[in-house]
């Protein structure tokens, strides 16, 4: 039997009333001959609703006990979607992870596949079952016990079970009807691709595009499935939304093909440190070890002699998610007064965002960085820090100029025009 994978985010199934409607678009595919595998979210806002519990609980929580919390949305849905369906004669049945299961590494929070078995899941087909609901952003550890993993993955649950059952096609039902050139809630003006590779989806998820989680575009990378991103509540055939493919699979290329913006930044600089080997190395080997995700680093030129300073000094400043400040000043704290690193200061900034333009032209066409600098120069916004790779410029701003800078650089780029 053809296999089919949806899913299905937390706004398509918000409601009773939602879920029906996702249920029929289930039921559609089931009467086409094929086998589904659902993965569903939290109804909207519950995942927030159950982290908001487990802060006002405790600060610095077991995150096993975080797991256990925030794990339960899932759990609700999967049960509700498979009681939908078998109303409307569709045989059905729900899966928590660990019934599954669903083996994942043990970093709760943040967990990574290990294996998914198909056994338990098939012989439920072998049955006559059409429909196996899973609970999406879930697992079980090597210790028994119930993991998640990372805000945003039952996309990834989703392009896993692609993988592990060889589906035809794994859907991402959500509540915009494809991937835009960039987040169309922050202009009218973004336009829908009909495709976008693997690479620059990759990108934009990882600078922010909350379409899809970033984990699931490598999975989907790596075990070739093909995924798609579309609407839940609009009618959908095979050709709606947005094919996530490779590369040579898309006739068009833009140099740029897209915008993407992070408001959940920190830039934090430390004020003269010393300027010799080694010092990069004492600064962020402590941030590691304290987890502390390091994105853009710059290091200031050297200044001799510097007031009362013997030999050369420098500045350090680099930014990390902004829920990560704590603890990266703690680690920073803790290393100077253990001898490892000196610095006179340490500056935080929590009110900055990253935008950044992603394509994968930019391998082969100079001047992107002139244009994206004389765009933001033209709109007034002041540049704090830069980095680059192969297919993608980044920038750290002001968050007040936040969606201007994605607006300027849409229009600089001509996104809106195919
Ligand atoms: P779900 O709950 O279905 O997983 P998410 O809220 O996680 O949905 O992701 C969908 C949202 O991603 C959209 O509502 C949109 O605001 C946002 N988004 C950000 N960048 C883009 C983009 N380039 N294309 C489409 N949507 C984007
Ligand atoms: N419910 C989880 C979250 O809100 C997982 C997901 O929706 O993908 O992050
Ligand atoms: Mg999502």
């Amino acid at each position: 039997m053809p296999l089919l994978v949806m899913k299905f985010g937390g706004t398509s199934v918000a409601d009773l009333a939602r879920i029906e409607n996702a249920a029929k678009k289930v039921q559609k595919e089931v009467d086409r001959g094929y086998d589904v595998i659902v993965i569903v979210s939290a109804m909207s806002g519950e995942t927030n609703r159950f982290v908001g519990y487990v802060e006002g609980t405790s600060k610095l929580y077991d995150a096993r006990e975080y797991d256990a919390v925030v794990a339960a949305g899932e759990n609700v849905t999967a049960g509700l979607m498979a009681l939908r369906l078998q109303e409307m004669g569709v045989p059905a049945r729900s899966w928590q992870g660990w019934q599954v299961p669903i083996n994942t590494t043990s970093a709760h929070g943040s967990a990574r596949f290990v294996s998914i078995p198909r056994d338990h899941i098939d012989a439920k087909f072998a049955e006559g079952f059409k429909v196996a609901v899973v609970a999406g952003f879930q697992g079980v550890s090597a210790e028994g016990r119930v993991t998640t993993l990372g805000r945003g993955g039952s996309d990834t649950t989703a392009v896993a079970f692609a993988a592990a059952f060889e589906a035809e096609r794994c859907d991402i039902y959500t509540d915009v009807d494809g991937v835009y050139t960039t987040d169309p809630r922050i202009t009218s003006k973004a336009r829908k691709l009909h495709k976008i590779a693997f690479e620059e989806m990759l990108e934009l998820a990882s600078l922010g595009a909350k379409v899809l989680q970033t984990r699931s575009v490598e999975l989907a990378m790596r075990y070739k499935v093909r995924l798609r991103v579309l609407s839940s509540f609009e009618d959908t055939d095979e050709n709606s939304g947005t094919l996530v493919c490779d590369e040579d699979e898309i006739m068009e290329s833009k140099v740029v093909s897209g915008v993407a913006y992070s408001r959940d930044e920190a830039k934090m600089t430390l004020v003269t440190i010393e300027d010799r080997p080694g010092v990069a190395s004492a600064i962020f080997g402590p941030l590691a070890d304290a987890g502390v995700n390091v994105d853009m680093i710059v290091q200031n030129i050297s200044e001799r002699d510097y007031d009362d300073h013997p030999g050369a000094v420098t500045d350090m400043t680099f930014s990390c998610p902004i829920n990560q400040v704590e603890r990266a000043k703690k680690a920073m704290e803790d290393a100077r007064a253990a001898g490892i690193i000196n610095y006179d200061e340490l500056v935080v900034d929590t009110d900055v965002a990253k935008v950044s333009v992603v394509g994968i032209g930019m391998r082969s066409h100079a001047g992107v960085a002139a244009k994206m600098f004389n765009a933001l120069a033209a709109e007034n916004v002041n540049i704090k820090v830069i980095s680059t790779s192969e297919i993608k410029i980044s920038v750290l701003i002001d968050r007040k100029y936040m969606e201007l800078a994605v607006q300027a650089l849409h229009d600089a780029f001509d996104l809106d025009k195919a």
